[in-house]
Formats: structure tokens, C-alpha cells, sequence
């Protein structure tokens, strides 16, 4: 019941958001069915944020190696061209690559955007924790993001958000408007990597999977809505 009930409230901010079990079902097809790819021989990375909750949405696709993390905060992968070039490195032989990326928002029963019940808490948090701090600091007009070495990941964070700043605060729904621009900047960062580290790569083929990774609660599947599929042949980048 609390699934079905779940799955309507997840519906009416993400119409096409599959949850766990179809995700994985889905998307694993499309490669080994569309695509012909060997899933037995491909290697996985993550770029999703670090917060614990998001952990059994990378076991989507735990049938795959790995996953190699990339993201940190946010979801941003933090591990930079260095990480991508490990990643290229570890990809079994005439195998294939795959990422999977995206920020991650909480969404209550009561259709609260940005919170969640965490397990065995009684009060609601916050998810994406980062993305709702940056979003709060945000709203004080006169606050800068200050690069520094002691909480670098969440300042780089918030100075890649800055560009979206109005858009973000104009939004009649700024914890969606958040996530949705970490999105666009996750999606741009990963491409960006694959481009400049395309000659590390010993195989052609590399799977991208990215969209939003919507926590829900009592031990219910988190959702994921999908927002881009790709089978990048990394010679043609
Ligand atoms: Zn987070």
C-alpha cells in the first residue's frame, strides 16, 4: 500500500521516474538487447553524491564490476580527469564502461521536496543535505562560496551552482530547481572528462545512464528519473 501510495506522490513531481527494480531491469536490456553488449564484461562508475542513503541505489546495477566512485558532494565527480583515467584503466577486456550520475533528492509522503525520514530518525532531514545547505546560503543575497582547503567539495559545489543562483531562487520550487541545475552541471563535468580522457580508454563502448535518484522512505526503493541514456563510442568524441 505505502508503495502504491508512494509511487503516486513520486509521480506528480518526476511522471517518468522508474523505481529501483525497473531501472535496473530497463536499462541493463537496452545495453545487452539494443546494444549488444557483453554485461558480463562491464565495469561501473558512480557519480552520485557520498550521503549513505544513496548507497543501495548504486545496487540498481550490482549484477556489473565495480562501481568506481567518482562523485563526491552533490554528486559532482570530484575524482576529476585523474579518477576517469583509473576508471578507463580497470575496464575488463573487450568489455564496456558504464556511469551512472545524477543528484539525488528526498521526498516525503506528504510531498516535501528536499526531506526525508532517514532510517530510525523520528524527524524529517534533509536530502540532498549539500544542495539544501547551498540552497539556504543562497538565499542570503550577500553570500559568496570561499574556495578553501577544509570544505573544499561543498564550496566548489555551491561556486559551480552560483551561475543559477536566480534561476534557483525564482523557481516556484527551489529545492527542484536546485537539483535539476546539479544535474546540468554533473552531466557537462562527466562529459567533459570521457572527451579529454578518451585515449585511456582500451574499448569503444561507453554506457551513460543520468537523471535524479529520489529517496523515499520506510525502507521503500528509491526512484531514479532517467534523463539521459547514451552508448557513447569514445573514438567518435
Ligand atoms: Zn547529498
Amino acid at each position: 500500500m505505502l508503495q502504491r501510495k508512494f509511487d503516486k506522490i513520486v509521480k506528480d513531481f518526476f511522471p517518468n521516474a522508474k523505481d529501483a527494480k525497473d531501472t535496473s531491469i530497463h536499462y541493463l536490456g537496452k545495453m545487452q538487447i539494443e546494444h549488444e553488449l557483453d554485461i558480463s564484461k562491464v565495469l561501473m562508475a558512480t557519480s552520485v553524491c557520498s550521503d549513505d542513503i544513496n548507497v543501495p541505489s548504486t545496487t540498481f546495477f550490482n549484477v556489473l564490476f565495480g562501481p568506481f566512485i567518482m562523485g563526491g558532494l552533490g554528486g559532482l565527480p570530484f575524482a576529476g580527469q585523474t579518477g576517469m583515467t583509473a576508471f578507463a584503466h580497470h575496464i575488463p577486456d573487450q568489455g564496456s564502461a558504464f556511469i551512472f550520475y545524477g543528484p539525488h533528492i528526498g521526498l516525503t509522503l506528504d510531498g516535501e521536496l528536499g526531506k526525508m525520514y532517514r532510517p530510525r530518525q523520528e524527524e524529517t532531514g534533509n536530502s540532498c543535505g549539500a544542495l539544501m545547505l547551498a540552497l539556504s546560503r543562497f538565499q542570503d543575497s550577500g553570500y559568496k562560496p570561499v574556495l578553501n582547503d577544509d570544505d573544499y567539495q561543498q564550496m566548489k559545489l555551491e561556486e559551480s551552482l552560483l551561475p543559477y543562483r536566480e534561476e534557483i531562487l525564482d523557481s516556484n520550487n527551489s529545492q527542484k530547481a536546485i537539483t535539476e541545475a546539479t544535474y546540468e552541471i554533473i552531466h557537462k563535468k562527466i562529459h567533459d572528462h570521457l572527451k579529454s580522457c578518451k585515449n585511456e580508454f582500451h574499448v569503444d563502448k561507453v554506457t551513460l545512464l543520468g537523471g535524479i535518484i529520489i529517496n523515499t522512505d520506510y525502507g521503500l526503493d528509491d526512484y531514479f528519473d532517467a534523463r539521459n541514456f547514451e552508448v557513447v563510442d569514445i573514438k567518435s568524441l
